[in-house]
């Protein structure tokens, strides 16, 4: 039987965290070893190999994916406890949960409707499909945006495309002014964050944004759908928040220090990080009626879509009613915390971090990862009790928010600055582990050479090396993008770090090496109810592999 997929992401963090001062490892030697430290080293490693189960994976990742569990919510306050008592039970020392007081942004009411030239009104739903018995969770959220203003509006809607700031440019070439209207977008043509297409469009004086998934982009144009491939169906819908965070991730009101409970808070207007437009995500199956009355210019070739119509730029016929109520109480988040002390050098600490909050049940994003980060506490705590310890201190936590505005972890990074300054030798960052077969790490440039050397030691579940595969997809993917630059040992981790994921803090902010693991492939349910454990099941890593 093949290793496993999952067993790849521990086994290649548990590598970090057990090497000593220049921690690349080999099967047979391993710079910066001596010949009896790699031999002693290499025997750890494979006692550690023998631990990780996908049968175990499947089992913890079915109770992450049980409930949707977005942060804040009841659910996912359980899993934190639920955390917090298995790593006592694994063995790990130290093990709290601290609390965050943040500010919060919930949906209380969204309604859209087309009120002429016809009228339509949006389900805002997603619905069941054969087979997926979750889908039928009555808890399951209906559309709305994390971080959307409050309010209401009826104006007309125009079509600007990708709603990056070149878009508005053809629109006003063509005469169009989006001043107090509502605009239509789609997520990915170019793809750019949801927040700078909300962002945009709130400089250009739009009173709202939709923000839908074209099915060029992750539909039917692409593939098989849901159910009977990884692709979205007609239903789905991106949720996600458009809060400012690459301006001020964290908290908005406690910008550069932590929202523990009494901290000082700035007013709200003063907050650069949360929008002051009304933002709805749709499925194309609420987005087609909008499109198809349209009037206007037909829309440039590159602007037209994945669906049988003629996409117009619209701004006169087309008038929809917006309102949104959202609930911005201060709200508690949770970051659960765990150590393993260091056999040599406890006052060195590797921090592992993987956020639990999740849109809905989260089956690729985050819960693919949080089973990822049990198993490889299980094994180490095991490890740890049976009389061998890492090197260092490695330090486990479960962030919250991360979907909100990278919250939970900017939180706590902005507590423990100046110890994690003392101490802190790197941060390992798992957010979505899988999705599918193609190996992607990221790593500050110090780090590259050892995620490139791990990658020799690993089979992958194809039988062939991790470093071959990872080679492949990434020539593959590098030709796909019509990028010329070949493929070398040098550049094969990416890094290129960018914000995104809960490692912003500690590259940002705190100033210490990050690294970020993570399989991909096709994906097109990305932060809709359909992530879940049927996906993982049947597209993305149906055998726990
Ligand atoms: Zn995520």
């Amino acid at each position: 039987m093949p290793p496993r997929t999952q067993k790849i992401i521990v086994f290649a963090l548990f590598c970090f965290l057990f090497c000593s001062s220049l921690p690349i490892c080999a099967q047979t030697s391993i710079l910066g070893f001596t010949a009896s430290a790699a031999a002693y080293e290499i025997e750890i490693e494979s006692k550690f190999k023998a631990i990780p189960s996908p049968d175990e994976e499947r089992r913890q990742h079915h109770i992450f994916t049980a409930e949707p569990h977005v942060a804040g919510s009841k659910r996912n306050n359980e899993l934190a406890r639920y955390i917090a008592d298995e790593w006592r039970q694994e063995g790990l020392e130290e093990v709290v949960i601290r609390r965050y007081d943040v500010y919060g942004s919930n949906p209380k009411f969204t309604f859209l409707e087309m009120v002429a030239p016809v009228h339509y009104r949006a389900g805002l739903r997603e619905m069941p499909v054969p087979g997926d018995p979750d889908m039928k969770n009555k808890s399951i959220s209906s559309a709305w945006s994390g971080m959307s203003a409050s309010g209401e509006v009826t104006a007309p809607l125009v079509y600007a495309h990708s709603g990056n700031p070149q878009d508005y440019e053809l629109l006003r070439k063509q005469g169009i002014d989006v001043k107090g209207k509502v605009v239509l977008v789609r997520y990915s043509n170019p793809y750019s964050y949801r927040g700078f297409k909300a962002l945009t469009a709130e400089r250009e004086g739009a009173a709202a944004i939709l923000i839908y998934s074209d099915p060029a982009e992750d539909g039917f144009k692409k593939g098989k759908v849901v159910p009977h491939g990884p692709w979205g169906p007609e239903y789905h819908i991106q949720r996600g928040a458009i809060t400012y965070d690459f301006m001020a991730p964290g908290d908005p009101l406690t910008p550069g220090w932590a929202s523990i409970p009494g901290a000082k808070r700035i007013p709200v207007e003063q907050a650069i990080s949360i929008p002051k437009i009304m933002a709805v995500p749709l499925s194309w199956h609420d987005a087609k009626p909008l499109l198809a009355n349209m009037d206007g210019p037909i829309a440039p070739d590159g602007w037209q879509g994945g669906l049988p119509i003629k996409y117009r730029l619209g701004g006169q016929r087309v008038r929809v009613h917006v309102k949104i109520e959202m609930d911005n109480s201060t709200q508690p988040y949770y970051v659960v915390e765990g150590h393993i002390r260091g056999a040599q050098l406890p006052d060195e600490w590797i921090v592992l971090g993987n956020h639990r909050d999740a849109w809905v049940f989260g089956g690729v994003d985050p819960s693919s990862g949080t089973a990822s980060m049990m198993e490889l506490t299980r094994a180490l705590g095991k490890l740890a009790k049976a009389g061998t310890r890492p090197r260092r201190t490695v330090v486990f936590c479960s962030w919250d928010g991360e979907e909100v505005g990278l919250t939970g972890s900017t939180e706590w990074g902005e507590q423990f600055a100046d110890e994690l300054r003392k101490k802190a030798v790197a941060y390992i960052n798992v957010d979505s582990s899988t999705s599918g077969p193609n190996f992607h790490g990221q790593a500050v440039a110090s780090l590259a050479p050892m995620l490139v050397e791990t990658a020799h030691t690993l089979q992958d579940p194809s039988g062939k090396m991790l470093y071959d595969t990872w080679k492949d997809s990434t020539a593959r993917e590098r030709r796909e993008a019509k990028q010329s630059e070949e493929v070398t040992d040098s550049n094969l981790a990416d890094t290129r770090i960018g914000s995104g994921s809960d490692h912003t803090v500690f590259l940002n902010f705190v100033g210490m090496p990050v690294l970020g693991l993570q399989f991909d492939g096709p994906y097109g349910v990305y932060h809709s109810a359909y992530d879940d454990f049927f996906w993982m099941n049947h597209f993305g890593d149906p055998g726990y592999r």
